[in-house]
């Protein structure tokens, strides 16, 4: 890009845009800037939608977000449709055209829905966890499909409303994300609460009778009031179509979250290129590093260092908080640091074979930048 960008247009007005918006100007970018979101609210905490905000009795507001001070221009509950990278211009689903000569595509992702004609909640955006939490208050019988993080926070959600909850999984519930071990801490506090967890080869939503249920692999159907899917989630990138910014179907960037020139990306809807590979990370905190990155780069370009990031994962459920900053999933069993795991309280530490560790509080206050020490300790 020759000289510094005077027109920044950011897509997406999720964290990483907002990070992205944010940084720009601390950076010192006193050009125009326009951030284009789909969604009609202002940006807020995901992350929260599956944990406060499941809660009957938590607080609504939750989710909310200081109100930004970034000074763009806001074009809320519009989409971007297209991308012309030559001529720095991005069609929107208003019929606008909107030039740059600094892009950020901070897109993110949605969830991944079952194609059946009946309703399946899923839980991605605010309006999808108002309706969530609406119909749990009913304390209906519900079935969850998924056992990741977000089917676990939303059987959790759904326990603690009182309804009578099933999770289907593939495999032991957190076990892909998390290993064996903590894994197993978690079924354990699932099932004292009353979770019935059922684990198949394969597991489908399916229409009977008008309704959702859940298929599985022995031909069982599990029917219930409410169907919710967790069965994880597709980056936002067909708008790219065409544009010559994608890799296959990905969204490549490189260390400092550079595509293509006077194009950055980050967060859930970009791959990173990092010391480990490409990596989608769709994590809160990732997405915020990369987004911080990401808008430096595109003002300062290779001054600005690659992204040499911990990835921080934080979880809420059945009365377990877990924290974890370093590598997962976890092979084999923890250093007990303080605390004892036997009783759900406890301050962990894994070593991997190449030396590097993993620290991980459950039920244990320990501010963030003391838990990143824990992985440095030899
Ligand atoms: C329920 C839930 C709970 C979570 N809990 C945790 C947690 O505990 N810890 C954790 O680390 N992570 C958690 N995550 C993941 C975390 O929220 C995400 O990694 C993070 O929100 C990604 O931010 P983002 O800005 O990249 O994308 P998003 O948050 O997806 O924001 C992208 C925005 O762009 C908009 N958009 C999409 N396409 C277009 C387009 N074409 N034009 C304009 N706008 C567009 C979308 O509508 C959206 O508002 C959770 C996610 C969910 C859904």
């Amino acid at each position: 890009m020759s000289g510094a960008p005077r027109r920044v247009v950011v897509v997406g007005n999720g964290i990483a845009g907002l990070t992205a918006c944010d940084t720009l100007r601390a950076e010192g970018f006193d050009g125009e800037l326009t951030v284009v979101g789909a969604e009609v609210h202002a940006p807020y905490s995901r992350p929260a939608l599956s944990k406060a905000l499941l809660k009957l009795d938590g607080d609504l507001g939750a989710h909310e977000l200081p109100p930004s001070s970034h000074d763009a221009i806001e074009l809320r509950g519009v989409s971007a449709t297209g991308l012309d990278v030559d001529a720095r211009r991005i069609a929107l689903s208003d019929g606008q055209d909107l030039a740059y000569d600094g892009l950020v595509i901070a897109s993110g992702a949605r969830a991944r829905r079952p194609e059946v004609d009946v309703p399946v909640l899923t839980l991605r955006e605010l309006d999808d966890a108002i309706a969530l939490r609406g119909a749990l208050a009913g304390r209906p019988e519900v079935v969850v499909l998924g056992g990741g993080v977000l089917g676990m926070e939303i059987a959790s959600g759904a326990l603690a409303a009182g309804c009578r909850v099933t999770l289907v999984a593939t495999s032991a519930p957190m076990s892909r994300q998390l290993g064996g071990f903590l894994a197993t801490m978690l079924a354990r506090a699932a099932t004292e609460r009353g979770l019935r967890v059922v684990t198949t080869p394969s597991a489908e939503i399916v229409e009977r009778g008008g309704r959702a249920a859940v298929s599985l692999a022995d031909g069982t159907v599990i029917e219930a009031d409410v169907v919710a899917g967790a069965t994880g989630d597709h980056a936002n990138i067909e708008w790219l179509a065409g544009s010559r910014v994608l890799t296959g179907d990905a969204l490549v960037a490189d260390g400092r979250g550079r595509v293509a020139d006077g194009v950055v990306a980050a967060g859930d809807v970009a791959s990173w290129r990092g010391s480990r590979g490409v990596r989608r990370t769709p994590l809160w905190t990732s997405a915020i590093e990369q987004a911080r990155t990401a808008a430096a780069a595109l003002l300062r370009g290779d001054e600005v260092p690659e992204l040499d990031f911990q990835s921080y994962f934080w979880t809420e459920q059945f009365d377990l908080a877990v924290k974890a900053v370093g590598d997962l999933p976890l092979i084999d069993d923890p250093e007990t640091v303080e605390g004892d795991a036997a009783s759900d309280s406890a301050l962990l530490r894994w070593t991997h074979p190449d030396g590097s560790h993993t620290a991980v509080a459950v039920n244990w206050r320990i501010p963030i930048p003391k838990l990143r020490r824990l992985t440095l300790a030899g």
